[in-house]
């Protein structure tokens, strides 16, 4: 079975081919067009330009995925598109193209939740996890502990009260005057840097009942935490030591993850955790978490780092991984969804259309 898969559920353009074959994904095509440059001078991503953007680019990208992947449309078996959540705009284009050649070709049409997408990233590796097992998924715009009892049967069990980890990310980036997206410059300038230099504050959460929630997140106290170090720092008039900041930024981020993933598995008895989404792509949050799981004997299980930021391979993955499991296409006249929750997601395969 073969998938042509789209994604534009922000500011990447994406199409990718992948094949099941033999109890294994393959990703025979991966093309991305990455805006971020042109994002980047509104130091965010500007809805408007986005989805002009997706519409003039994305028949070059189909174009180019099927001539790297030496194929045309009589082997293809099924189109995905990314249908929920993201900008409308945006998802619109990825939407409306992949309907329209799927009545053009006579195949049918998979609408793809975003986030079942990242989890589904996780299949493109070596090795492969059975549920059930812990998700950590760590994005742009979500960083959500999800427990996975049997495929497509997801449960919420944590979730950051404001920042979502990435954005986190993107903030402490911007006030460190750093490119955007955050996540790859502060990575970059971090190496070298001291990780242990400044003490910024693990964010918790409390519970009106008494205590913490134990296993959601706050961010946005660490981001106010960097802006007052920072701050401080100007007025030393010594150059910012960028590299200890955001080495110390990105350490209290990767600890307080993995503390909290690991303390979840523990407590649910769940022996088996995935990590998914843009964050994921950290090399000090993949290493912390590999060394940290060894002493309580999890076995964790990571998304390779070309699939952790958005991409259209891992959503043909969960597009196919749906047909697989018997599961039936979905309405030709479903339409997009800004916000959809994980738990959500079988709704876009219902013979009535949500939305
Ligand atoms: P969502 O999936 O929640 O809708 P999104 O699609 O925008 O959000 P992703 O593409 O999964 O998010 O991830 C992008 C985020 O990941 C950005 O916030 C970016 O800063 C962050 N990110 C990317 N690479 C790294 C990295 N190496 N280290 C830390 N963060 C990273
Ligand atoms: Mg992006
Ligand atoms: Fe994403």
């Amino acid at each position: 079975q073969t998938v042509l898969a789209l994604e534009t559920s922000c500011d990447e353009t994406a199409v990718a081919l992948v094949q099941f074959e033999g109890g294994k994904f393959r990703v025979i095509a991966n093309c991305i067009a990455s805006q971020a440059d042109e994002h980047s001078k509104w130091g965010g991503v500007v809805p408007e330009i986005a989805s002009r953007r997706h519409l003039e680019l994305m028949p070059f990208l189909i174009k180019e995925a099927l001539i790297e992947a030496k194929t045309g449309f009589e082997s293809i078996d099924l189109i995905g598109a990314t249908v929920a959540p993201g900008l409308t705009g945006a998802l619109l284009i990825g939407s409306l193209t992949a309907r329209s050649l799927a009545a053009l070709h006579g195949i049918p049409f998979f609408g793809v939740h975003h986030l079942e997408g990242h989890l589904a990233s996780v299949l493109l590796s070596d090795e492969v996890p059975t549920p059930p097992f812990l998700v950590l998924l760590v994005s742009g715009g979500h960083t959500e502990l999800i427990r996975v009892n049997k495929n497509f049967d997801y449960q919420r069990l944590g979730r950051s009260h404001d920042d979502a980890a990435g954005e986190a990310f993107d903030k402490v980036a911007r006030l460190l005057g750093l490119s955007y997206p955050g996540g790859p410059s502060i990575e970059k300038i971090a190496k070298g840097g001291d990780p242990r230099r400044f003490s910024f504050p693990k964010g918790r959460v409390s519970n009106p009942g008494g205590g913490y929630y134990p296993y959601d997140f706050s961010f946005s106290g660490l981001k106010t935490a960097v802006l007052r170090q920072v701050e401080k720092l100007k007025k030393s008039d010594i150059d910012l030591p960028l590299s200890d900041l955001a080495a110390s930024f990105e350490q209290v981020v990767a600890e307080v993850l993995v503390e909290r993933s690991l303390k979840c598995a523990e407590e649910q008895g769940i022996d088996s955790l995935v990590m998914v989404g843009g964050v994921a792509a950290n090399h000090r949050l993949r290493e912390l978490m590999m060394t940290s799981s060894k002493d309580i004997s999890l076995k964790v299980y990571l998304a390779s780092k070309s699939f952790c930021t958005d991409n259209a391979a891992m959503i043909g993955t969960a597009a196919l991984l749906r047909l697989i499991s018997g599961g039936s296409p979905s309405s030709m006249e479903l339409g997009v969804c800004a916000r959809l929750g994980l738990e959500e997601a079988s709704r876009l395969y219902d013979d009535q259309p949500p939305f």
